[in-house]
C-alpha cells in the first residue's frame, strides 16, 4: 500500500492510493497513521480495506509526511562513496549516526524556507525508512521484518550551520521544514528489495543527483542493526539513509539554494516532491 496523509498543516487526515492511482480518504477508519498504525497486523488491516469504497481526496490537496507521532528522526551520513569524496571527508568505516529536529519534518511539497542570513542551503535526496516494531539489538538477517515501509526524503542541509558552527551536523539540518518527507510510505511488502531504487534530484530543472540505493555503503538491513546494537527503535521512527554525490557543497566552486530555486526530487515507486525555497 501506498499510505500518507492529506490536508491542512496540523489537520492531516489518513488517506492511500488505489488501485487506479487516485487519493482516498481513510479517516472513516484510522484516527491517524501514528506508530501503532505502522504494526504488522494494522498494516495487515489496512491492506484488507476496499479503497474504491472509501471517498476521493479532491487532486490537488496538500500532503503531509506520511506517518504521525514520530519520536526519533535519525539520519546516516556520508553513505555513499562519492558524496564522501565529494565533501572531502574518509569513507567511513562504521555508519556516520545524527538526528535532525523533530521539527523539521515537512509535506513533501511545502515551502523551504532557509534561516535568517543563510548562504549555504543544500539539498540532499535520500531513502527514508519507518520503524513498524521496536528493534533492540536485531541482527542484520532479521531487520528487515522490523521496517514498515519506505519513504522519499530531502535531507535539507544547511552547510555553515552544519560545519562551521562547530559541534554536530543537526544544528545544520534542524531547521523547521528541513525535513520533506513522502508523499507517501510504501508498505515493505511492495519493496521486496530497498536497494535497488532509484533517486533523482534537480534544482531548477537542472539535474543535480541521479544514483540508486545500490550504491549504499551500508544497506537498510545493516543500518537497522547497527543503529539498534545501541539505542532502540520505536515503532514510526523515521530514519533516512544517507545521499549521493551531487549535493551543492560538492560542486566546483558551491552551488547554494537561492530564494525562488525549486527542488524536484523523485525516486521510482516512492513518488515525487517539489520544494520552492523561500
Ligand atoms: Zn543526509
Amino acid at each position: 500500500m501506498k499510505l500518507l496523509r492529506h490536508g491542512p498543516v496540523g489537520a492531516e487526515k489518513p488517506g492511500a492510493i488505489d488501485a487506479d492511482g487516485l487519493v482516498r480518504d481513510l479517516s472513516l477508519l484510522v484516527p491517524d497513521f501514528t506508530p501503532d498504525w505502522m504494526a504488522p497486523a494494522k498494516l495487515q488491516a489496512l491492506a484488507a480495506i476496499d479503497l474504491a469504497r472509501m471517498p476521493l481526496v479532491p487532486q490537488g490537496t496538500r500532503f503531509g509526511a506520511p506517518v504521525a507521532g514520530t519520536r526519533q528522526f535519525v539520519a546516516i551520513g556520508l553513505n555513499y562513496r562519492k558524496h564522501a569524496e565529494e565533501s572531502g571527508l574518509e569513507i567511513p568505516k562504521e555508519p556516520v549516526v545524527f538526528t535532525k529536529a523533530l521539527t523539521s519534518i515537512a509535506g513533501p511539497n511545502d515551502d523551504v524556507e532557509l534561516p535568517e542570513g543563510s548562504q549555504a542551503g543544500d539539498w540532499e535526496i535520500e531513502l527514508g525508512f519507518v520503524m513498524g516494531s521496536l528493534a533492540r539489538k536485531v541482527a542484520v538477517s532479521d531487520a528487515l521484518k522490523h521496517v514498515a515501509g519506505y519513504c522519499l526524503a530531502n535531507d535539507v542541509s544547511e552547510r555553515d550551520w552544519q560545519i562551521k558552527r562547530n559541534g554536530q551536523w543537526g544544528k545544520g539540518k534542524s531547521f523547521d521544514g528541513f525535513g520533506p518527507i513522502g508523499p507517501w510510505l510504501v508498505t515493505s511488502d511492495e519493496v521486496p528489495d530497498p536497494q535497488s531504487i532509484p533517486l533523482q534530484l534537480s534544482v531548477n530543472g537542472e539535474l543535480r543527483q541521479e544514483s540508486s540505493t545500490a550504491d549504499m555503503i551500508f544497506s537498510v538491513a545493516e543500518i537497522v542493526s547497527y543503529l539498534s546494537q545501541f539505542m532502540t527503535l520505536l515503532p514510526g521512527d523515521l530514519v533516512i539513509t544517507g545521499t549521493p554525490q551531487g549535493v551543492g557543497l560538492g560542486m566546483k566552486p558551491p552551488k547554494f539554494l537561492k530564494r525562488g530555486d525549486v527542488m524536484t526530487l523523485s525516486a521510482g515507486v516512492l513518488g515525487t516532491q517539489r520544494q520552492r525555497v523561500i
